[in-house]
């Protein structure tokens, strides 16, 4: 069993190599100009860019199939219908969930934390529960569960890390007991980079009766992912940060769990009946799908599903490793400059302080050479915290990502050094 949740089979006979400088074409953005000097994009992890297929796929739902979902009789409405459900059960695939009704359409990794928070916790979780987190959460899988233990009265727990940026499991361990109603836990750090051990830490949630939500924004893009591998209760993603457009994510629930949960927003489709003196509910996932939802969003995302699914998983990942790789070993040469993030199992981002600069300074000279950076608390303030640093400067790969981009970010941080010789 590899870290992804299944196990590698053998290279294919006629196995192809990554062709980075082909796979660059399917992505028109990387074909610009920027101040003159060639795009050098290393800011995946905030957005990734989008290929002409979902693009494609995008105008074609508005050009041809246009029409509200779940309502009419016409034949645009069902095509539309079709279409979104579709791009449901591709998500389904995607996550190796066991029904298309698992996965609930939101509008990113966000909302379905909100979600989760909103109403499994409210049902769950009370006065005197525990709430697990770890040190390197995004904002995103913090303040929801904030938020609920405020109006709960529940307490919100902390899993630290080490220097490296691996959590430390036998804290975590540690941590986990009767009480713990549920663990949220990021499955790759949007700053560290780290891949948390997930099948493990469900295992030991598991074992005192807690459930365990897996923020996935960072690990869709890079990982292959099983859910029913995982073992965990909840799993979250967003269509952007994965090749998909923004506004559109997904939550996976397992069904019984989704059954049980009251709505989170009431209104159109969500419901079997409306009276004034009482509503029914819908089943899931449309129980939890208030109004009209983000279709074209959707289709979006299902094209950015057959998109990755259909790089091969084994070169994507042996690609985007050698990159990672190359990148570390050139950042750690350079005098003045610390990694954040020197986890053993960690995918394509690269947080990194130099000695006396600003990271807001290494990111606005690196912009003058064309390069996208970002630089800032990255969401993600209290593993700041842990660090002893107000921000970092962060560049991230993506399936396009190549060693020409990590030799351009070295040539502009030379120049970022000469600037504050
Ligand atoms: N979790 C992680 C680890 C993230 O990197 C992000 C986005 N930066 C989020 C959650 C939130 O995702 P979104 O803004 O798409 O809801």
């Amino acid at each position: 069993m590899n870290r992804r949740g299944g196990s590698l089979p053998p290279l294919a006979e006629g196995f192809v190599p990554y062709q980075v400088e082909r796979l660059r074409q399917a992505f028109p953005i990387l074909a610009q100009r920027i101040y003159g000097k060639p795009l050098v994009y290393l800011d995946s992890a905030a957005t990734s860019q989008k290929p002409q297929a979902v693009i494609e796929a995008m105008s074609r739902f508005f050009l041809e199939e246009n029409a509200n979902v779940h309502r009419g009789v016409h034949y645009l409405s069902l095509r539309a219908t079709e279409a979104y459900e579709q791009a449901r059960a591709k998500v389904q695939r995607f996550l190796n969930a066991a029904h298309p009704e698992e996965i609930v359409f939101v509008r990113g990794t966000t909302e379905a934390v909100n979600l989760v928070a909103q109403t499994y916790g409210k049902v769950h979780v009370h006065a005197g529960d525990e709430v697990l987190l770890s040190t390197m959460e995004h904002h995103s899988n913090i303040v929801p569960w904030q938020m609920l233990c405020e109006q709960s009265g529940a307490r919100l727990r902390v899993a630290p890390i080490d220097d490296s940026g691996e959590l430390l499991l036998d804290e975590l361990e540690r941590l986990i007991g009767p009480r713990t109603k549920l663990v949220a836990v990021t499955h790759v750090s949007n700053v560290l980079g780290t891949v948390n051990p997930i099948q493990r830490i469900v295992e030991l949630a598991h074992a005192q009766g807690a459930r365990v939500l897996v923020d996935g924004a960072q690990a869709a893009p890079h990982l292959k992912l099983d859910v029913r591998a995982l073992g965990c209760d909840f799993y979250a993603l967003s269509g952007h940060k994965m090749y998909g457009p923004t506004g559109i994510g997904a939550l996976y629930a397992r069904r019984e769990l989704l059954e049980a949960m009251p709505p989170y927003q009431g209104g159109g489709d969500m419901i079997l009946s409306v009276s004034f003196e009482k509503t029914l509910y819908n089943k899931p996932p449309y129980r939890f799908e208030a109004g009209t939802p983000n279709m074209v969003g959707a289709i979006g995302l299902g094209a950015a599903v057959d998109f990755l699914t259909g790089l091969d998983p084994i070169a994507l990942a042996a690609h985007e490793q050698a990159v990672l790789t190359y990148a570390q070993r050139a950042l750690a040469a350079l005098p003045g400059l610390r990694l954040i993030g020197t986890a053993r199992d960690k995918i394509g981002v690269l947080s990194f302080v130099l000695d006396g600069i600003h990271p807001h300074d290494i990111g606005t000279i690196l912009d003058r050479e064309g390069i996208a950076i970002r630089t800032g608390h990255h969401c993600a303030q209290p593993l700041m915290q842990r660090y002893g640093l107000a921000a970092t400067a962060r560049a991230s790969l993506g399936c396009y990502s190549s060693e020409q981009d990590i030799d351009a970010l070295l040539a502009g941080l030379a120049k970022v050094q000469e600037v504050f010789r």
